[in-house]
């Protein structure tokens, strides 16, 4: 017997042994990023129900609704994150940004997403948010205040912890072209607050890319980032314009472009990515079941996807629940990929993105 023999015979016993480490293990010791989540849509439902309960206000927004109508708002946990449609869904996400009155709030909402990030295992996130809805229900906000607030939280998680959390002010189409226009003006003024670029979020049916040029131009001179939610309740075009009106640097959802294989060539000439929310399709009932979700025919498009997790609280599924979903139907090398992609399509600069590359090759 040769010593090379001897090593094998060693060896091979203590491999088959070896209990295989579950796809769920290793998953969660994945590095995770965020590049499409609304702050607001991850504030806990407990924190939720103290903060209206506090304030008196109902756990729903009725638009119209006269003040001193009786509140039978559902206030069962477990009960009160709930939805029947697209359209309810953004009357809860009205009704969570309303509970967020103070800039002691925002510091909450901040400070239990980064905990609870961390413990999920995010290395890097981009969040949204929409301070144009703040100030709607609460006018006299100081909306300045609130950014400082959640950017100290920030700051001091990238300190204690090495994870850089960035902003995008999400300009809201829902209060058109002017209101838009204003908060792209906030966003610029607040990037020493980590602010890096726009989104533009809202019932993207009535509020078409093409209103909100002027906004766009103006932060792309300002050197901010620019990103879009397109093609998820409305069709392919909504993504053609988000992408030739508004040169967004990447799409959100964007799962209708399936529908147009023009578009899908267009999408992958200018290394757009979408960033796909897999729960949320469905819990918006944009799509109709998973077997019905257009993921697979866009990965084999061969289109940049990153996947993430939308309004985490909300929609009861966090990133690496998604992460986990997704790995079960690509395999982990697919996962993998879609993190390289992410951390590649994100605005990181150059160095935090080679060292959250080596932070995702360590885990190979
Ligand atoms: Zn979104």
């Amino acid at each position: 017997m040769d010593s090379s023999t001897t090593r094998r015979t060693l060896v091979r016993p203590m491999l088959e042994f070896e209990p295989q480490e579950s796809l769920e293990a290793r998953v969660a010791a994945l590095p995770k990023i965020h590049l499409h989540c609304h702050l607001e849509g991850t504030l806990r439902e407990s924190t939720f129900l103290e903060l209206t309960a506090r304030d008196g206000l109902p756990t729903r927004y009725r638009p119209g609704a006269p003040a001193d109508v009786l509140d039978r708002s559902p206030r069962e946990p477990g009960q009160v994150y709930a939805f029947a449609d697209f359209p309810e869904f953004l009357l809860l996400f009205a009704a969570v940004s309303r509970a967020l009155s103070r800039p002691e709030d925002y510091a909450r909402l901040a400070e239990e997403f980064a905990t609870d990030a961390l413990r999920r295992g995010v290395v890097y996130g981009e969040l949204f948010l929409s301070p144009s809805v703040w100030r709607f229900f609460h006018p006299e906000l100081d909306l300045r205040s609130c950014m400082e607030a959640i950017y100290e939280v920030f700051a001091r998680v990238e300190r204690s912890h090495g994870v850089a959390f960035r902003t995008i002010v999400d300009l809201t189409r829902n209060f058109g072209a002017s209101s838009a226009l204003e908060s792209a003006r906030f966003a610029a003024s607040t990037t020493e607050l980590g602010t890096i670029g726009i989104g533009l979020g809202g019932d993207e049916l009535r509020f078409p890319p093409e209103l909100f040029v002027d906004a766009f131009a103006f932060a792309r001179a300002e050197g901010l980032h620019t990103v879009a939610h397109a093609g998820e309740a409305a069709g392919a075009q909504s993504v053609r314009a988000a992408v030739e009106h508004l040169r967004a640097e990447r799409i959100g959802h964007g799962i209708r472009a399936v529908d147009d294989p023009a578009l899908l060539t267009l999408l992958r000439e200018r290394e757009i990515a979408l960033e796909i929310c897999p729960t949320s399709n469905l819990r918006t009932g944009v799509v109709s079941a998973p077997e019905a979700h257009p993921l697979p025919a866009l990965l084999a498009a061969g289109l940049r996807i990153v996947i993430d997790d939308d309004d985490p609280a909300l929609f009861g599924a966090h990133i690496d629940e998604e992460y986990l979903a997704f790995a079960r139907q690509v395999g982990e090398p697919g996962l993998r990929a879609c993190i390289a992609t992410a951390i590649e399509a994100s605005f990181a600069p150059p160095s935090l993105k080679r060292s959250l590359e080596e932070r995702l090759r360590s885990t190979e």
